[in-house]
């Protein structure tokens, strides 16, 4: 499979019914979410290995994962309804390495070779990213996420991850496109610059 084959099959996927703007439901678009896997396996990260993808909305991370050779992904997330869309997208697909779990990300304990993510972007709740981190940082020692690419929030990323015993290895900076969908959205296309980094912990 090619990595823009992956893409489109990712970004013809089911997105939020009723999308919660306090949760963050920003569905990662199929090339971003793309762009971020194909990093993992060209890394060795991700062929054979178990994953855990924190906040899993609809699904994109974790069967886009699957597709491309993770052995089993724990698709975490705390909206129940996003769960069942997850697993009803899993299902179109033939999709069946993915144990859906419904809980809080701080709730959630298993071991994981490599963590992807797609935080909630802090935009609404300042640091809503900081639980997803620290989770993640508990869980493995190789963690994928996604933030936005902004001076302050780069300086926070910056000294969050080196106090936790971990060093960025990749940051690579990619345009991310929210079609509108909540009241506040001013324009039909939303376009925001954001970081996907690679941290891996410091032995
Ligand atoms: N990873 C998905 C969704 C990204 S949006 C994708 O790539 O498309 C962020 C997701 O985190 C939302 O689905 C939201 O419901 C979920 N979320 C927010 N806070 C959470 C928490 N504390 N525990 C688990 N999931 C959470």
């Amino acid at each position: 499979m090619k990595k823009k084959h992956l893409a489109m099959i990712l970004s013809k996927l089911r997105g939020f019914d009723s999308p919660r703007p306090e949760l963050e439901q920003y569905r990662t678009p199929g090339n971003v979410a793309a762009e971020l896997l194909w990093l993992a396996r060209s890394l060795g990260d991700l062929e054979g290995k178990v994953i855990a993808d924190l906040g899993a909305g609809t699904g994109v991370l974790s069967i886009g994962a699957c597709l491309i050779g993770a052995k089993k992904v724990y698709a975490v997330e705390i909206d129940g309804k996003a769960l069942e869309t997850a697993r009803e997208n899993a299902l179109s697909l033939g999709i069946d390495c993915i144990e859906f779990i419904n809980a809080d990300v701080v709730e959630f304990s298993g071991k994981a070779d490599t963590i992807i993510m797609n935080p909630p972007f802090g935009s609404q709740k300042p640091h809503a990213d900081r639980p997803f981190l620290l989770k993640a940082f508990e869980l493995g020692d190789v963690v994928y996420s996604i933030h936005i690419a902004k001076q302050e929030v780069r300086a926070f990323i910056d000294s969050f991850v080196c106090d936790s015993g971990f060093s960025i290895t990749h940051r690579v900076t990619i345009s991310f496109e929210i079609p509108a969908q909540f009241s506040f959205h001013k324009k039909p296309l939303e376009r925001i610059t954001t970081d996907i980094y690679r941290f891996q912990r410091i032995v």
